[in-house]
């Protein structure tokens, strides 16, 4: 199996290429289809796996770069994963014209909040700054169609509940729900039965 049987786009084929990917990994083998035809997926994989390339190329096959609203959310528990994260789909996407915007604690507000009304496609955050940009309705929620759980239980024993369990009642009741997480405590999956549906369960 290989990036080319995926019916992927062929700028993000040239992306995942020119990145230095030859073959996908184990999670991306069994992710990534499922992923990009729209079924929630619970992967339960540790990083080295090769998970957000996983979750990033997903999410760039998802994208119309033509609908300037934000289509997709990435949720991380800390800053540095989510600039991390970030980094990635940007190179992935580097032929796909798409802007992804971090919204992390530590940074402006307003430029977060300018930079959105200006056509930001994929949003990847910590769970604090992207309630906070929901609750001011800089963040508009309603064409999500891709909501993505990165390290979940780390998120979940930072004490992130609340903000996660408000960001998922601003889904769209349909949204795609893509969870990753090391371990599956209780937390874990509690989030999994109230907010998924019939999810394909991965284990790597
Ligand atoms: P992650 O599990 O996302 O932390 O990724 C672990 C490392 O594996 C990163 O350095 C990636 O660049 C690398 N990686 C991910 N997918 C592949 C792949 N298909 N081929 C080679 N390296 C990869």
């Amino acid at each position: 199996e290989s990036f080319d049987d995926m019916e992927l786009k062929e700028e993000l084929l040239r992306g995942i290429y020119g990145f230095g990917f030859e073959k996908p990994s184990a999670i991306q083998k069994r992710a990534i289809v499922p992923c990009t035809t729209g079924k929630d997926v619970i992967a339960q994989a540790q990083s080295g796996t090769g998970k957000t390339a996983t979750f990033s190329v997903s999410i760039l096959q998802r994208i119309d770069h033509e609908d300037p609203h934000v289509q997709a959310l990435v949720m991380a528990p800390t800053r540095e994963l989510a600039q991390q994260i970030q980094k990635v789909m940007s190179a992935l996407g580097e032929y796909l014209n798409v802007n992804i915007l971090p919204c992390i604690g530590g940074t402006s507000v307003r430029d977060d909040q300018r930079k959105l009304e200006n056509g930001i496609h994929v949003v990847v955050g910590t769970p604090g700054r992207v309630g906070d940009m929901i609750n001011r309705n800089a963040l508009d929620t309603s064409r999500i169609k891709m909501f993505v759980l990165d390290e979940a239980d780390e998120m979940l024993s930072r004490g992130f509940k609340d903000q996660i369990y408000d960001v998922f009642r601003s889904m769209p009741q349909d949204v795609q729900v893509v969870l990753l997480s090391a371990t599956m405590p209780s937390e874990v999956l509690d989030v999994t039965d109230r907010f998924m549906r019939n999810p394909i369960r991965i284990l790597v």
